[in-house]
């Protein structure tokens, strides 16, 4: 994932499939042209770096020139293109093939033919490593395609977001913000883990419970595990600064989710503030936290009942789950506020059947997008 100004972008096309279309275009064009001597017009700023690798790739007499265009700022919708570097000279009664990175809507391509439709060439085609059918409204069609591609906004080899990008390597996307990023939100024993199992199947999230990425640690004898035990063994919270940054690596690891499912975090008001910041900075953001309501007395029953099948050693005594309640009260509940501030608190019934909740929690998410 990386940033540019103000927008988030993903991976997505690798260097090796980008070199594989440039190649594959190379051996097209030469099969039509290696008996004379085009001449390749790069379209500038975007195809420098393409025309550089077609140009490696095509081993056959050629020249190079480029024209150069650009776009206002603020395009209508007829568009407005200008160009500043012109047709080269000397180019009549030859083959010109241009070398656009990339045609989507076809505004660009138009001035293009335009500007060589002066001209009294002896060929003219295009070639564009990058082609977006779903967009393209022009009449031309274009001879060479590298790549059809969906409308979605790239940067990389070449192609930039106001101007930053262009030298990567690999081409990424435009990070679309349509995740759902939820936080469970309740005391032990509430049920979160439970509903978070059915939430992440219905709308494809990833599930991140703190309490069970500390207990895969202490099974495997991590430092980390070794650090969180003796707070866990007791019922308190273990320090936000260890639990915050094992967090950030958990999201870390998931860059493609289409969400996330936070299950025991946050559970202070520093864990809540870390996370919005480090969501922001991400370009991400929770949508929602919804809490699971249930009385203490039936919760410490739920508990117990637990203990007894998972063998987890915090829920078998009734003074270690009382006090994780009193952590609870003392330093999650005032997360209520602050997610009430935001607009972001929901709250629901955490007593009945589990379909039935999964069906109340349902409810809240669907309203969300
Ligand atoms: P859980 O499985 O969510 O009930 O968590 C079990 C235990 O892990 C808690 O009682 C805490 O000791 C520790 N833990 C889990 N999540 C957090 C958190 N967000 N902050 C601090 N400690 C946590």
């Amino acid at each position: 994932m990386i940033k540019l100004h103000d927008k988030v972008f993903t991976p997505y096309l690798r260097e090796e499939q980008i070199l594989a279309a440039v190649e594959k275009m190379a051996v097209e064009i030469a099969k039509d042209y290696q008996h004379e001597t085009p001449i390749f017009v790069g379209v500038l700023n975007g195809a420098f770096m393409f025309v550089s690798d077609f140009l490696k790739a095509y081993q056959h007499p050629c020249q190079v020139s480029f024209v150069r265009l650009s776009s206002y700022h603020g395009l209508t919708s007829t568009g407005i293109v200008e160009a500043l570097l012109d047709v080269p000279e000397d180019i009549n009664g030859r083959s010109v093939i241009i070398l656009e990175d990339v045609i989507d809507t076809g505004r660009t391509l138009k001035k293009l033919v335009h500007l060589f439709s002066k001209t009294n060439v002896k060929e003219f085609k295009i070639a564009s490593l990058f082609y977006k059918p779903d967009v393209y409204s022009g009449e031309y069609s274009i001879d060479y395609v590298g790549m059809e591609i969906p409308d979605n906004f790239i940067v990389g080899y070449g192609l930039d977001y106001n101007e930053l990008g262009r030298n990567l390597r690999e081409v990424y996307q435009l990070k679309q913000n349509n995740m759902i990023n939820l936080v469970l939100f309740g005391k032990p024993g509430a049920g979160k883990g439970t509903q978070a199992g059915f939430l992440k199947e219905n709308y494809n999230l990833k599930h991140i419970s703190t309490g069970d990425v500390f207990r895969y640690n202490i099974k495997n004898g991590t430092e980390l595990g070794k650090l969180a035990k003796s707070y866990i063994d007791r019922g308190d919270l273990v320090p936000d600064e260890v639990t915050i940054n094992m967090l950030k690596d958990e999201v870390e690891k998931n860059p493609d989710a289409a969400g996330f499912i936070f299950d025991g975090f946050p559970r202070t008001t520093a864990q809540a503030e870390a996370l919005d910041n480090f969501l922001e900075s991400k370009d991400m953001q929770i949508n929602a936290t919804i809490a699971l309501e249930a009385d203490d007395d039936i919760l410490v029953a739920r508990l117990l009942e637990r203990g007894k099948e998972s063998g987890r050693t915090d829920d078998q005594d009734e003074d270690k789950i009382r006090n994780r309640f009193d952590e609870y009260n003392q330093k999650t509940a005032p997360l209520r506020a602050y997610y009430e501030k935001q607009g972001k608190f929901h709250s629901i019934n955490g007593i009945g059947e589990i379909s039935q909740i999964t069906e109340r929690l349902s409810v809240v998410v669907n309203s969300l997008s």
